[in-house]
């Protein structure tokens, strides 16, 4: 009888002990992974890397953490005028690759573009009710 009870409370302590281990086991693993996302440091070796390859209009050095934002910044080089002033979120390196002057200038053609197109059809449209007024104003 007694080797029975002995029997059983070594199989317990011995269940015990490897519940106990799975538990240990799995609260190392747990704080790992969370651990490795933070840290700029790390991420950020590695991203100038990625970036390099990605953009060539990144500029290789530039990469920097911007903690009011909570993002990395880098500069790029102009594709246009090769000004190399800008800096913008890595988040927009993807769609940003010229500078302050030339995305002003894009921007302004397109506009001036699109405004000659559609003062062509406004005028194709008003030019017979247009006439009259102005010979108005002349007399
Ligand atoms: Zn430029």
């Amino acid at each position: 009888m007694a080797v029975n009870i002995k029997k059983k409370v070594n199989f317990d302590e011995r269940a015990n002990a490897e519940v106990e281990k799975r538990a240990e086991a799995k609260a190392a693993e747990a704080p790992a992974e969370p651990k490795e996302k933070k840290g700029p440091p790390k991420r950020a070796k590695k991203t100038e890397e990625y970036y390099k390859d990605k953009y060539p209009h990144f500029i290789p050095g530039s990469l920097v953490f911007d903690p009011s934002a909570n993002k990395q910044k880098a500069k790029i080089k102009c594709i246009e005028c090769d000004n190399e002033d800008r800096e913008v979120y890595t988040s927009d390196l993807f769609q940003v690759k010229t500078c302050l002057n030339c995305s002003k200038k894009k921007r302004q053609a397109k506009r001036d573009a699109n405004a000659a197109k559609k003062e062509a059809a406004e005028a194709a449209k008003t030019q017979p009710a247009e006439a009259p007024a102005a010979e108005a104003k002349s007399a």
